[in-house]
């Protein structure tokens, strides 16, 4: 028997779907019985990585964000893909306060969040086609003083 469990969202790169993704997301997690803090802590990384999608992937044009997850055992992938402009140099682009749009006051610390706020972060990405950022993390890890 398959031992994963997935699903795939797609929708508009509308800021106001923003908060849709990250309850879907949040919602498909709950299975693993999360803390408040785990939840919290994917619904952070997940904004940041389809704000990004969205602004600047997208530059603001209407078109489709897909959000791939998967569970196995107690950790989740989860995959924001966007068909936009792709990052010219992604390790400059993960650099904590590197942005893109200093003009709209943006912080450059949506990787970092990601980084964070996750136990893994990738990113794919190849000008003209678009960018696919991969994040993993495990739930409900054995308390330290239990580990081995
Ligand atoms: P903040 O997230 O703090 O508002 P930011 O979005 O500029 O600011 P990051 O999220 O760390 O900061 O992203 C850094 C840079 O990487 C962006 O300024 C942008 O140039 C580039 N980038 C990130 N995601 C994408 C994407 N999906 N498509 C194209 N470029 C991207
Ligand atoms: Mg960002």
């Amino acid at each position: 028997m398959k031992d994963t469990n997935e699903m795939k969202l797609e929708f508009d790169s509308r800021s106001c779907n923003e908060g849709f993704a990250r309850v879907a997301v949040a919602s498909f997690l709950s299975q693993l019985n999360p803390t408040l803090e785990e939840v919290a802590d994917v619904k952070t990384a997940l904004s940041e990585a389809v704000t990004n999608a969205i602004i600047h992937g997208y530059e603001g044009r209407v078109e489709k964000v897909y959000i791939e997850c998967q569970i196995k055992d107690r950790e989740m992938t989860v995959a924001v893909i966007d068909h936009g402009c792709g990052i010219p140099d992604v390790e400059k682009a993960m650099e904590p306060l590197y942005t893109t749009k200093e003009e709209e006051e943006r912080a450059g610390m949506g990787f970092a969040f990601m980084e964070a706020f996750m136990d893994e972060v990738f990113v794919e990405s190849e000008v003209g086609k678009g960018t696919k950022v991969i994040m993993k993390k495990k739930i409900n890890r054995v308390p330290h003083q239990f580990e081995e």
